[in-house]
């Protein structure tokens, strides 16, 4: 695949169709790219729908079931995807960002122990939904209770990861979120049947690939760094306080791709000891701030500290942190400091690819 003049080519691209609805007048310089699902029955419904003179909202591309993708908008022009949306201090989405729909029907509802999409549950003679596309999954935001969810096609995921890809060398992108990222309280897509977490760590983990020693400098001497191996989660990674999947979890589970230091092996030879890289926020109090020109800026003084998502304490992603545990600080509210740390811990040898 390839972008010039803000239209896409390539192998599995279909001809340009141009969207009813769009900005015709502004030119945008994108530095997003805004993850959707179509909540629809087929791509090529999708872009009629688009295209049609009804139409009031648009998006750049199309990516149907087989994993083709039609281009509706280009990429210098606003179209309408994002709506009312926010993230990391910035609104208004449609100003700045590249809107992929993928040809998804969205959540499913399950009625009689079948499942069937929005548009099926209304109809009086229901055709459900086949067991093997049905997702099972919570979503990232607390607002939105369902589980099952329509499975994306392998087609799908790589043709989006392509397109992607393909955008950043194009375009300088700082991130790739999804629908439900923007405006968490009234969308959920493209929802927990995307690999949004492990197509964000592929894609910006490529640019960053050299320093995964760098990311461990502070926690071990860099010769002791050196003769460690560095592995990749190659699924959602649960990462445990012992070498059993019946111990504690030590933390949220870690986003596929996520890279870590293997530091042993229990006798079973199926459980890694490892190193993982966490931010967090801590209380202050638990903290002896370092001053002098060292690599670290501090370290705990008591055991099993808590570390949390946020500085209002919203959730714990770590609940014991050793005394003696070295970090860097990287922002501070008035009671709490944001640190990155290094924890120790376990995790499923199957999991995790070692790096060459
Ligand atoms: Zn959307």
């Amino acid at each position: 695949m390839e972008i010039k003049n803000n239209r896409l080519s390539g192998d599995n691209v279909k001809p340009f169709v141009e969207a009813h609805a769009y900005d015709k007048k502004s030119i945008i310089k994108p530095d997003a790219i805004i993850i959707h699902y179509t909540a629809g029955a087929s791509g090529a419904a999708t872009v009629n729908l688009f295209k049609a003179s009804s139409a009031t909202t648009s998006a750049h591309f199309v990516v149907s079931e087989d994993g083709s993708i039609t281009q509706m908008v280009d990429l210098n022009r606003r179209a309408y995807h994002a709506g009312t949306s926010s993230y990391g201090g910035r609104s208004g989405y449609n100003s700045f960002s590249i809107g992929i729909e993928i040809s998804n029907p969205g959540y499913l509802q399950k009625i009689g122990g079948k499942y069937y999409t929005w548009w099926e549950a209304k109809k009086d003679n229901k055709t459900a939904t086949p067991e093997s596309k049905v997702f099972t999954g919570k979503h990232r935001n607390a607002v939105t209770t369902m589980t099952y969810w329509y499975k994306y096609t392998d087609e799908q995921i790589a043709a989006v990861k392509e397109l992607c890809r393909t955008i950043c060398k194009t375009f300088e992108i700082k991130e790739i979120l999804g629908h439900e990222e923007i405006a968490p309280g009234r969308k959920c897509d493209p929802g927990p049947a995307f690999p949004l977490d492990a197509l964000r760590d592929e894609i910006f983990a490529q640019s960053s690939t050299l320093s995964i020693s760098d990311m461990f400098k502070n926690a071990i001497s860099k010769s002791a760094a050196s003769s460690l191996v560095v592995g990749k989660a190659s699924v959602k990674l649960n990462f445990r306080q012992g070498p059993s999947s019946t111990a504690p979890l030590k933390s949220s589970p870690m986003a596929a791709g996520t890279y870590i230091y293997i530091i042993g092996q229990d006798s079973t030879k199926e459980w890694y000891n490892i190193l993982h890289e966490i931010t967090g926020w801590i209380d202050k109090e638990f903290i002896e701030q370092d001053n002098t020109d060292s690599e670290y800026d501090g370290e705990l003084k008591t055991d099993n500290a808590m570390l949390y998502s946020d500085c209002k304490k919203s959730r714990r992603l770590v609940s014991d942190l050793k005394a003696g545990t070295k970090f860097n600080i990287i922002e501070q509210q008035e009671n709490m400091f944001r640190i990155k740390a290094v924890v120790e811990g376990w995790a499923c040898a199957k999991y995790i690819t070692k790096e060459a």
